[in-house]
């Protein structure tokens, strides 16, 4: 029993480390995280402003060949007017006429609007791109900096790792399973000890008759203020003293 406490506790211990080492790197993973997310944000919106350009114009192109396509037409309709023989094909002739030139009326004012838009359109990609700039720039300089924190501490890292997957090892699942449950819910600190009748964790008062409980090592006992399991300060003090 005392060795599968010394082990958890063995393991707390580590995971302080890595901890303290996680900690080094402040708030630059969310801000890492946070600048790649809005640099998406800007992207996207640029892709789909650019998108919206390119169908435009398109369409701009296959009005511009409708009305080619109309004004030849209309061109052959006026030299037909002079051909006609009654007035039932005047009359025929004269509203292909009119809904010609309708349409080429109605695909002229929205190539207009088209220009317009696009014009916006670009406009607009022109407000972000300086700002996705900015971004990009802040987002290496951030990276950087994690690089070299994270590169400053690589050896002594990966040495905590191979340590811990070694402690892991000898920690039966349920147990490992109880520890990270607590050391999630309980900021990291799944496994204190007792100091001056106190739980380290919470710094709660231990009852008498729990610190005599827990000093004994019999089984697994959790503070009754927070639920963080409780070792033995013996236990404690030799492996800190390792
Ligand atoms: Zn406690």
């Amino acid at each position: 029993m005392e060795e599968r406490l010394s082990t958890l506790y063995e393991l707390q211990v580590i995971d302080n480390q890595l901890d303290e080492l996680e900690e080094l790197r402040g708030d630059l993973p969310l801000a890492v995280n946070d600048l790649t997310g809005q640099i998406n944000t800007f992207k996207n919106q640029i892709e789909s402003k650019n998108t919206e350009k390119k169908k435009s114009l398109d369409k701009r192109s296959s009005n511009e060949d409708e009305i080619e396509r109309l004004k030849e037409n209309l061109k052959k309709f006026k030299a037909q007017l002079y051909q006609v023989r009654n007035n039932k094909e005047y009359d025929a002739l004269t509203k292909e006429i009119d809904h010609s030139e309708e349409t080429v009326t109605k695909l002229e004012s929205e190539n207009k609007a088209i220009e317009e838009l696009v014009e916006k359109l670009k406009i607009e990609v022109k407000d972000i791109e300086p700002q996705l700039d900015v971004l990009n720039e802040e987002l290496k300089e951030k990276e950087n900096e994690l690089k070299q924190i994270i590169k400053g501490n690589e050896r002594e890292e990966a040495k905590l790792k191979t340590k811990r997957d070694q402690i892991v090892a000898k920690i039966k699942k349920p147990d490992y399973n109880t520890y990270m449950r607590i050391r999630k819910a309980l900021d990291g600190k799944a496994i204190v000890t007792i100091s001056r009748a106190a739980c380290t964790g919470c710094h709660n008062v231990v009852p008498p008759q729990r610190q005599l409980e827990v000093k004994q090592s019999k089984r697994l006992y959790s503070c009754e203020s927070c639920g963080r399991i409780l070792i033995s300060p013996d236990i404690a003090s030799s492996i800190d003293s390792k």
